[in-house]
């Protein structure tokens, strides 16, 4: 009877009394399905000894748990003895799991019926000693097993027998969906890596990955998935946008509600559409309201001024919503005076627009060259960059104007004064007196057999011109016409004259003059450089010397096949120049006794194998935390010396603000790098979960460490290639060092660096515009990646250029474009970045500079700091605006009286 005095079968034995017990009870056949390992849980009463009266040295307190495996149930005669009559033979091939005593766990129950297997207490009690024992069964590979118990002499009942296997069950994390797993079954503790699978509209930002540990627990969650375009994640789930709002990237962003002038009938819109009338420029961004084009100018005026129009208005009354309203200019001639009156032509061809008739974004324009007698219509058009959507004219204002008569052609026959190769002069008369005075001359030429592709115009005050720039052998046509106060003339008959021919005599009698004076320039410069060679060569041995012997002081050596420059003090050499590379792994890294190393628990997944955190023990020294980079088995020899390299390079280094290397193990396996364990890990993801949360002198003490590890990287002559915030780690109190050495095998490891067109592997984001073009890496090219870590760091981890691809953003860098300043950056720190990020690389700032700019701004403090800096880096407001492609706003900021960068900063948000 059970405590609650119901019946319940046991199988008892409780043969105390004879010796030479071998009792066995074979359990049926467990299928071991998905298992590597069982327990089994045992729950049983043993009798002791002592509370036996008059047994001897028989009785026992003890049975054994044993198991066999097999692919199907073993016949009865070998797995069990029959219930009825015991076995005589033990069964074949039982392994044994333990020995199994009654533990010191003792259950008290009152109201128990009398049993052979209970003891009696003092008191005369019964108390029922329910032992509950669970044993491990494994590694099993068979398909199921049979569990045997063996008594040899002890008064047992068994009460029930549990097996069970345990496995992590399925689950989702981080929007990925992990299946059931079962755990390693052999002893070691290692654990199964489970790769995730993205839930329904979801998408992989990086590898989804838990870790199944031996209890069934998952650990160390890695990677994650995003919800894509058009779902945002709810309840742990993506789901759809609804009606109205919209989702245009993947990512883990809410959903957001459509901009003014559109809408998303159906859920899950990537994309809200523009209502009806309204549109989106393809330059717009799907989060830009949708526009209209403008409504027209307003205000046109027409003033002259000689043979120069004035056109000024105002802009429309109705940008459409849209800050890029810009002007086209079109203009008409209608004949004046006797012949073709009335008759109109375009004449955009005939005047000279100042600044020009397309794409104006002022509102006001000069016509150059007008025709006197003339009648001119102008028609301007506002547009803006949806007006090639609207499909309709553009909105435009006209204004008429006659110009007065200022008489008919004034300039008679054109003759040739003389001709070189390159060069013609002209003089004309006038033969008729213009009605007011003439200001000058115009003279058009173009090339007689390439009339149309080109026109090209000198002006002269007086009746002759030398026209230069000639092609030789050339016919030439040329026209003058005369300006005067009260409009042009029209053009004279044309004329047409050729260039002298190639041969090396000059036409006319100023050739011959011009080759004496040559000659007699050409002797007396070679007069010069001789004499000038005479006294230098003296000077030149004596430079030549000197260079000799400082390059012989130099210890010149190269980088990636570069050589890079002599750097003051130590030189970094990298192991592959060595014979034998791993000879730098010897001369530079501490070989690690791996008794002193305990492994605690997997924090990352590297390239070559896990990342675990642990302790590393040295005498007489106090325990110390530490990552362990370690290199899976069946590596070849050539990724053991990849991975070894980068302990090669960073045993070079000895600085607050790079990563240290605490030694390797190379003697036994597994390879391990040990390094200083950082406890915040990498910046980026650091960032991440701290949006907000930082100051901005933590931020700019964090930047402040970087370019410090950088300036010492640089002077030792190391070129990082692969700076980012993803590279950086972080230790409690913020300190953030350099680290992830090894040039191409980071780039190979690191999971932004995508194929360039040739073929390497680069993170685009990161990496200067010559590096990406033609591998021009160098401290300038870490000066452009530092730029960009400044800008993930004051972002919060930002993705630098968002969603752009790879693609887009080699383009924008190419047309100017660069990054803008994350909210709350502080000007100076955004004009910092744009120094790094200049094109030209020489006028990159050295990270020494970089690293003394940010302790001035520390040290001024950073409030204040916007007015008391200067700022070193950039020349004017225009500049400054060219640089973040906001040049359109120049009038802006000089109208309102910014002129220089201090008073920027002080700006206002009115
Ligand atoms: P790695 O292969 O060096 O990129 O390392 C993979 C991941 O392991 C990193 O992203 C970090 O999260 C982590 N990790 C590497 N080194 C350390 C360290 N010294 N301290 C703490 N975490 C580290």
């Amino acid at each position: 009877m059970d405590e609650r005095n119901r019946p319940i079968h046991t199988f008892q034995v409780c043969q105390v009394m004879e010796g030479h017990q071998n009792n066995w009870l074979v359990s049926e056949w467990v299928p071991r399905r998905a298992a590597q390992k069982v327990f089994v849980e045992v729950r049983f009463t043993l009798r002791d000894c002592s509370s036996i009266p008059w047994v001897g040295g028989t009785c026992k307190e003890t049975f054994n748990l044993l198991y066999r495996e097999s692919d199907a149930p073993l016949p009865p005669s070998t797995s069990a003895s029959s219930s009825s009559t015991p076995a005589t033979r033990p069964p074949a091939h039982f392994a044994k799991v333990d020995t199994i005593a009654a533990d010191l766990f003792i259950s008290l129950v009152d109201t128990i019926a009398a049993d052979q297997s209970f003891t009696q207490t003092d008191l005369g009690d019964r108390v029922l000693r329910l032992n509950t024992e669970v044993r491990q069964v494994g590694p099993l590979t068979r398909k199921g097993f049979h569990l045997a118990f063996q008594d040899l002499g002890a008064c047992i009942a068994l009460v029930s027998v549990r097996v069970f296997y345990k496995k992590c069950p399925s689950t989702v994390r981080n929007l990925a969906l992990f299946p059931d797993t079962v755990p390693r079954g052999d002893t070691s503790s290692s654990l199964v890596e489970v790769r995730g699978r993205c839930l329904e509209h979801a998408e992989e930002r990086e590898e989804p990955k838990l870790y199944c540990g031996v209890d069934g627990d998952w650990l160390v969650p890695l990677g994650r998935c995003v919800c894509s375009i058009g779902y945002e994640e709810a309840h742990g789930r993506c789901l759809g946008c609804n009606p109205g709002f919209y989702k245009a990237f993947a990512g883990n962003i809410k959903c957001s509600k459509c901009p003014p002038h559109s809408s998303s009938p159906a859920p899950s819109a990537p994309v809200c559409s523009c209502d009806r009338g309204y549109y989106r420029a393809p330059s717009d961004p799907p989060t830009a309201a949708c526009t209209r084009p403008p409504s027209a100018p307003r205000d046109l005026l027409v003033s002259i001024n000689g043979s120069t129009l004035f056109l000024e208005w105002a802009a429309p009354a109705d940008p459409g919503g849209r800050r890029d309203v810009t002007y086209v200019v079109h203009c008409w001639r209608c004949g004046g005076g006797a012949e073709g009156a009335g008759q109109c032509e375009p004449c955009e061809d005939d005047v000279h627009f100042l600044p020009r008739p397309l794409g104006l974004s002022s509102t006001r324009v000069a016509i150059q060259d007008v025709l006197a007698n003339s009648n001119y219509t102008f028609q301007v058009e506002a547009l803006n960059g949806v007006s090639a959507q609207a499909n309709r004219r553009p909105a435009a204002l006209n204004i008429s104007i006659s110009t007065a008569p200022a008489g008919a052609s004034v300039v008679g026959l054109i003759s040739r004064d003389w001709a070189s190769q390159t060069s013609i002069a002209l003089s004309w008369q006038e033969v008729e007196q213009p009605p007011s005075p003439i200001l000058d001359y115009e003279i058009k030429y173009y090339e007689k057999e390439q009339k149309h592709l080109s026109y090209s115009y000198v002006r002269s005050h007086t009746a002759g011109v030398v026209v230069s720039g000639l092609r030789p052998s050339t016919l030439y046509v040329f026209h003058v016409r005369a300006r005067t106060a009260s409009g042009l003339s029209s053009f004279s008959v044309p004329a047409e004259f050729s260039t002298a021919d190639k041969s090396p005599e000059l036409g006319g009698p100023q050739g011959s003059v011009l080759v004496m004076v040559l000659a007699a320039v050409g002797g007396f410069s070679l007069l010069v450089i001789l004499t000038l060679f005479l006294l230098i060569t003296g000077r030149c041995q004596w430079w030549m010397n000197t260079k000799m012997k400082s390059k012989e002081q130099r210890r010149s050596h190269y980088q990636n096949g570069h050589v890079v420059p002599f750097a003051r003090g130590k030189t970094y050499v990298d192991p592959d120049t060595y014979e034998d590379p791993t000879q730098a792994v010897h001369d530079f890294t501490m070989e690690i006794d791996p008794a002193r190393i305990r492994i605690e628990r997997v924090i990352g997944a590297g390239e070559f194998g896990e990342v675990c955190s642990g302790r590393l023990c040295s005498p007489g020294k106090q325990e110390v935390g530490v990552a362990i980079k370690t290199l899976k088995g069946g590596y070849t020899e050539g990724q053991r010396r990849d991975f070894l390299r980068e302990a090669g390079i960073m045993g070079q280094f000895h600085h607050p603000n790079i990563i240290r290397l605490e030694g390797v193990v190379t003697k036994s396996r597994p390879v391990m790098i040990i390094v200083e364990f950082m406890q915040n890990g990498s910046l980026d993801s650091f960032l991440r979960g701290q949006e907000g949360r930082l100051t901005l002198v933590q931020l700019v003490g964090m930047l402040r460490g970087i370019a410090s590890g950088m300036a010492y990287l640089s002077d030792m002559g190391y070129v990082h290639r692969d700076l980012a915030a993803r590279n950086i780690l972080v230790d409690e109190a913020l300190v953030c060092k350099v680290s992830d050495f090894g040039l191409s095998r980071v780039l190979e490891d690191d999971p932004e660096a995508s194929y360039t067109s040739v073929g390497e592997k680069i993170p685009i984001r990161w990496t200067a515009p010559e590096a990406i073009a033609y591998r021009k890496f160098s401290s300038a090219s870490d000066a452009w990646s530092y730029g960009i870590v400044m800008w993930e760091v004051m972002s919060y981890g930002e993705r630098p250029y968002w969603e752009m691809s790879n693609q887009d953003v080699i383009l924008s860098i190419e047309e100017g474009y660069r990054l803008p300043a994350p909210v709350g950056c502080p000007l100076e720190l955004h004009q910092l970045m744009l120094h790094c990020w200049q094109r030209d690389r020489r006028l990159r700032p050295h990270f020494c500079d970089l690293l003394s700019f940010l302790d001035k701004l520390i040290h001024n403090g950073l409030s204040e700091s916007v007015e008391s800096l200067d700022y070193p880096f950039f020349i004017s407001v225009g500049d400054w605006l060219d640089s973040i492609k906001m040049s359109q706003y120049k009038n802006n900021f000089i109208a309102a009286g910014y002129t220089t960068l201090d008073s920027v900063s002080a700006m206002s948000i009115e």
